[in-house]
């Protein structure tokens, strides 16, 4: 086959994306809030492109992409032409009114929330606080629709692996963190769990807890396990919590990788229990 068979592909690679990107930002700053169509386009438009790169590399450069200074601080300058919400103080696309105040969408939920919480017979401030912190974080999912409830409650546990969902108040998810996790690392390209990592979200989780987090991931991973001595545990603190790593003594090697669908027994073998 020559190689006239295959079109050249001039699409620009993602490294000349995110500095067109970089570029075109700065001398107009507004374009980071337009839609990446536009954005393609402007980068071609304004010459910092020969050719529209695709959608999807836009879509990367626009996550990775350092902003200037003055639009991190006073957010886009089109803001200064938005009216500022009563509540946060921020600017805002869409005020609604409250109580005789004009405020943002994030703060009408956030009051909602908390009117309807103490409406409720939820008492436990864990669950308060993780409750309004939650909703102030989080895009609007329309929650009053049983249908979105049940998909919400079905992906929960996986999208938010540090919390619980408790239950619903009206169409507000009452959730609280949890005081430990369990999560599986694995190896890069492969779907074998290199680690089983703990993070100890709470100084109340309690050891027996942390110990059946542990025994859960190996049974459902289905995996090795030796006596105490055959295993390796490190732990860091990260993110505000204690984090413990347990695996096998050594790493597989990345070569052997490819062809492993099961984990290879005996050598590479998890602590039968930890101890933490
Ligand atoms: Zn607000």
């Amino acid at each position: 086959m020559s190689s006239g068979d295959i079109p050249p592909n001039d699409d620009p690679s993602p490294e000349e994306v995110l500095e067109a990107l970089q570029e075109a930002i700065i001398n107009n700053p507004r374009l980071a809030d337009m839609p990446v169509e536009e954005i393609a386009r402007q980068l071609v438009l304004e010459a910092h492109l020969h050719q529209e790169p695709p959608l999807a590399l836009v879509e990367v450069a626009l996550d990775n992409i350092d902003l200037p200074l003055y639009l991190v601080e006073d957010g886009p300058k089109a803001d200064a032409e938005l009216d500022s919400c009563d509540a946060c103080g921020l600017p805002s696309v869409s005020l609604v009114e409250l109580e005789g105040d004009r405020v943002c969408d994030r703060c009408d939920a956030v009051f909602w929330t908390a009117q309807m919480l103490q409406k409720s017979d939820v008492a436990d401030e864990a669950e308060i606080i993780a409750t309004l912190a939650f909703i102030s974080q989080n895009k609007y999912e329309n929650l009053r629709d049983e249908k979105n409830r049940v998909t919400f409650s079905q992906n929960f546990d996986q999208k938010y692996p540090s919390f619980e969902l408790i239950r619903f108040v009206e169409d507000i998810p009452v959730i609280r963190l949890r005081k430990a996790v369990a999560e599986v690392v694995r190896y890069k390209g492969s779907k074998l769990p290199q680690r089983i990592r703990l993070r100890i979200l709470s100084k109340f989780a309690r050891q027996d807890e942390v110990k059946e987090l542990y025994r859960r991931v190996l049974e459902q991973e289905n995996l090795p396990i030796a006596p105490d001595s055959r295993g390796s545990v490190s732990w860091q603190y990260a993110d505000g919590h204690l984090v413990v790593d347990v695996g096998p003594r050594e790493d597989i090697h990345s070569t052997r990788l490819e062809g492993l669908d099961k984990y290879p027994p005996r050598r590479f073998a998890f602590l039968s229990h930890c101890r933490t």
